[in-house]
């Protein structure tokens, strides 16, 4: 499903719908202004939760569970729906992009996956390890390890996923987008060096941090493989929305996380602000240029 580029749905209005990322088959159409999330346990009850924390602006408005041909769904607010022809791009953040509980679970039992080698070896042959040639697999933790390592996950604390351009071309292609410099050529692009949008963007990104620093819920969860979802259009309209809490995970009860400190396995630090900080300062030096 992830050797698919993109998928393009016609929601109810006949607009065009862009999906940046995940399989295609997770995404419905919804009612007008809506889009249907296959319904994920963990996900939803993060949607609840920050309907009612200081971060609701800052995410898609959930309003409540569907299900369609016996499948269930989340439904949330269409973040494309008030744009013409957007632009739309995905940042995935943080310095890591599995759990840490999935990181226990791997290695109490692990799972070899085939097709994680496939991948690996599709972008590199010398990736794998002299065993995992043998075996012909990866375990699944490793194959996300290795990922961050290859994007600039591991060290800018965050990567850029699919960006979508007014024009219709579309790219996935920034598994290997490692170094600050590369990173700022694709923002470059992506906002076609327009002045006045880049400004609107660092302006929304710095409130968004603010709420973030001062939120309960933002405090109290590893927050792993989520997104922001950055749009604007020829009319300059800009936003920027924090999507895709299905790792997500809830602290115990009186841990928090500061989001900027180093991660050491136990301490649950996701590295959510330290990239944060960074995509901020890269939009920065695109606005001087
Ligand atoms: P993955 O975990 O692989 O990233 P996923 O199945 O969890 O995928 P999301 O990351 O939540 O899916 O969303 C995939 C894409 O769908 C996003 O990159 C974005 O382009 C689009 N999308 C998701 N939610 C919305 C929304 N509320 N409004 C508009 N577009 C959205
Ligand atoms: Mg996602
Ligand atoms: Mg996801």
């Amino acid at each position: 499903p992830y050797g698919i580029p993109f998928g393009f749905q016609t929601s109810s209005q006949g607009k065009q719908w862009i999906q940046l990322a995940g399989h295609q088959g997770n995404f419905q159409a919804g009612e007008a202004g809506s889009v249907l999330k296959k319904l994920d346990a963990l996900e939803q009850e993060c949607y609840q939760s920050l309907m009612t924390d200081s971060l609701k602006k800052f995410v898609p408005e959930y309003k409540g569970n569907v299900e369609k041909n016996g499948e269930k769904y989340i439904q949330l607010e269409d973040l494309l729906a008030s744009f013409s022809q957007p632009c739309v791009m995905d940042v995935k953040m943080g310095v890591r992009t599995y759990l840490e509980a999935e990181l226990d679970k791997a290695k109490k039992s692990p799972t070899l996956r085939p097709d994680m080698y496939q991948k690996m070896i599709g972008v590199d042959s010398n990736a794998p390890t002299k065993e995992e040639h043998q075996q012909k697999a990866v375990t699944k933790p490793r194959y996300m390890q290795w990922r961050d390592e290859m994007s600039s996950s591991t060290d800018l604390g965050f990567r850029v996923e699919g960006i979508k351009k007014t024009d219709g071309s579309s790219t996935k292609d920034f598994k290997k987008t490692k170094t600050r410099g590369s990173v700022v050529g694709v923002i470059s692009s992506f906002v076609s060096n327009k002045e006045a949008i880049v400004a609107k963007y660092i302006k929304k990104l710095k409130e968004m941090m603010a709420a973030q620093e001062t939120s309960s819920f933002f405090r109290s969860h590893e927050i792993v493989g989520s997104s922001l979802l950055f749009v604007h259009d020829a009319k300059e309209n800009v936003g920027v929305w924090m999507i895709d809490f299905g790792k997500t995970d809830a602290l115990p009860s009186g841990k928090t996380l500061d989001h900027r400190s180093k991660w050491q396995k136990g301490n649950r630090e996701d590295g959510y602000l330290f990239g944060l900080d960074n995509v901020i300062s890269i939009f920065e030096e695109v606005h001087t240029g």
